[in-house]
C-alpha cells in the first residue's frame, strides 16, 4: 500500500480513538511519535507456504520500541507515557516457529518493568483489493471509500482491544471490542466500543494507573 494511504489510515484512526476516549471520558490519549524505521540487519527469513518472507520479527520490533519510550520518557512531556502502541503495515511474526501469524488478527503486548509495548500488525484488517480501487483502477469512487472506511474500522478496533489488554482488560464474550473475533467478518460486526462491564474495568484501571504512574514519579524523586 502507499505510504500517503497508511498516514491516512494511522491518523485518521489515532485521531479517532483520541476523540473516543475524550467523549467518554477515559483519560487515555494517543500521542503520535512518528514513523519507526528498522534496521535491514534484524530481517530474518521465514518459510511459509507462500514461499519465503524477509520480514522483521516481533522481538526486534519490541526491543525497538521499548528504547524510543524510554527516549521518549526521558525527553520529558506534559503526558504521562508508559505505553508504546506500534501499527505495521508488515504481518506479525516471530523466530518463535510455532506462533501462528496467519490466525493473528490481533496484536502482541509485552511488558518490560512497567513498561508496555504493543504492536498490531494493520496486514490481516487490510480489504482484498483496497490498493487497486484507491488507485481507480476497478470499481467506484464510493466502492474505494467504503472499503477504506471499513479498513480504518478495523484497526480502530484493533487498537481500542489493544488498549483494553494494556490496562488489564481480558477477553470478553459481550458485543464488545474485547470480544476476539474468529473471522474477518466476525470482526466487522463488533461495535467500536466497549460492553458496559469493559468499558467500566477500563475507566477504573486508568484512573487507578493515573495514580501509581503519580507515585513512581515521586519514587523516582
Ligand atoms: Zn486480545
Ligand atoms: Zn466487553
Amino acid at each position: 500500500m502507499e505510504r500517503k494511504v497508511i498516514e491516512d489510515v494511522v491518523f485518521n484512526v489515532v485521531d479517532e480513538a483520541n476523540r473516543f476516549f475524550a467523549e467518554s471520558g477515559i483519560d487515555v490519549r494517543l500521542l503520535y511519535i512518528g514513523q519507526l524505521h528498522l534496521e535491514p540487519g534484524y530481517l530474518i527469513s521465514l518459510n511459509t507456504p507462500e514461499g519465503t518472507l524477509r520480514v522483521y520479527p516481533l522481538e526486534a520490533i519490541i526491543d525497538v520500541l521499548h528504547a524510543r519510550l524510554l527516549g521518549e520518557i526521558e525527553r520529558g512531556s506534559n503526558m504521562k507515557m508508559n505505553k508504546i502502541f506500534a501499527l505495521t503495515t508488515f504481518p506479525l511474526v516471530s523466530r518463535n516457529p510455532y506462533f501462528d501469524f496467519y490466525e493473528r488478527f490481533l496484536g502482541i503486548q509485552e511488558t518490560r518493568l512497567g513498561l508496555r509495548i504493543m504492536v498490531l500488525s494493520m496486514k490481516p484488517f487490510e480489504p482484498p483489493g483496497l490498493t487497486s480501487l484507491l488507485n481507480g483502477n476497478k470499481g467506484s469512487r464510493e466502492d474505494a471509500k467504503k472499503h477504506l472506511r471499513l479498513f480504518k474500522d478495523r484497526v480502530l478496533k484493533g487498537l481500542l482491544h489493544e488498549i483494553g489488554h494494556g490496562f488489564g482488560l481480558g477477553h470478553c464474550t459481550n458485543e464488545c471490542v474485547m470480544n476476539p473475533p474468529d473471522s474477518i467478518e466476525e470482526w466487522d460486526s463488533r461495535p467500536v466500543g466497549y460492553c458496559h462491564s469493559c468499558f467500566i474495568d477500563l475507566k477504573r484501571a486508568v484512573e487507578w494507573s493515573e495514580l501509581s504512574l503519580g507515585e513512581g514519579e515521586r519514587e523516582q524523586g
